[in-house]
């Protein structure tokens, strides 16, 4: 018969109130608590036995648990300096598969801690969670990331916005950024009520991979375009990208119509052009 080696940890609620851990909104603190949820989100990246894996703002660990659960070794940074004696039980009851950074996610060098190849899992704090994930975004692809995966938990809002298609309304630079040379999908929806405390919103979490062969283009090129194009997003292209050095050229190389809108360009006709860009 099978044992099961989990470690016997006490409920997540008892965490909280042993460590005195009330949800502080300036740190953007609403914590998940539901185990099976955790599992499954921990479940998203795949087989995570031995994988490097990298966590911010673990908080009172539920995440925390489910990555440790599927194996990874983990390095986890967190702000708040009352979740450490909490976090430190975790590190014991998984011997040498946890390490903990007191610090600001923002300033950590997540690639020297956690390691090449590392799955990035976090239910971010959603007052840096945009700014952590673009730093991601824009590390340097040679041809791949770093990181293996990012799963990533938002506000709904910030999740549509990554995963927009042409067309719609969320569409805009951080979908261009987030697609050009990766692929992103939201993988679960979570309700508000899932989490302590509830957040005025729905989230959900996303899934970002590397693409296997990403377009070769330069990321300032398509960031200097992305920014013209969706800065007067209302405008047709003709006019908001005047200014930009062999943009029109470019459009018209790459036969789009000058008369459309910054929306309405596809990721892989905005990467078309960044080329053209790229090459006159
Ligand atoms: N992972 C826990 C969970 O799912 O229940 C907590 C998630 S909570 C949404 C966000 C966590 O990020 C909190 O523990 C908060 O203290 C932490 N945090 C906020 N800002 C941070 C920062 N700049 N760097 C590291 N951690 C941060």
């Amino acid at each position: 018969m099978a044992t099961d080696m989990r470690p016997t940890l006490p409920p997540l609620r008892e965490v909280i109130a042993t460590h005195g851990l009330q949800a502080s909104k300036a740190l953007g603190q609403n914590f998940l608590l539901d185990e099976q949820l955790l599992d499954r989100i921990a479940a998203i990246p795949g087989p995570l036995a031995d994988a490097p894996a990298f966590e911010v703002g673990p908080g009172p660990g539920g995440l925390t648990r489910a990555i440790l659960r599927a194996g990874a070794r983990l390095v986890a940074v967190e702000r708040d300096h009352r979740c450490l004696p909490a976090l430190a039980q975790l590190s014991d009851a998984f011997p040498g598969q946890l390490r903990v950074i007191s610090g600001d996610a923002m300033q950590v060098d997540a690639r020297a801690e956690a390691g090449e190849g590392a799955h990035i899992i976090a239910n971010l704090p959603y007052n840096v969670g945009t700014a952590l994930l673009i730093g991601w975004l824009s590390t340097q692809w040679n041809p791949l990331p770093w990181w293996s995966s990012l799963t990533l938990m938002f506000q709904m809002e910030v999740a549509e916005r990554i995963v927009a298609k042409a067309g719609g309304d969320h569409y805009g630079r951080l979908a261009v950024l987030a697609q050009w040379r990766g692929d992103a999908r939201i993988a679960m929806k979570v309700h508000r009520s899932a989490f302590t405390p509830p957040p005025k919103v729905m989230s959900a979490v996303v899934h970002i991979t590397p693409k296997p062969a990403p377009a070769d283009v330069q990321l300032e090129t398509l960031e200097r375009l992305t920014a013209a194009a969706f800065g007067q997003r209302r405008k047709m292209l003709r006019q908001s990208l005047k200014g930009l050095p062999g943009a029109l050229a470019a459009l018209e190389m790459a036969e789009i119509d000058p008369q459309r809108r910054a929306e309405t360009v596809s990721v892989d006709e905005f990467v078309e052009v960044a080329r053209l860009m790229d090459r006159s």
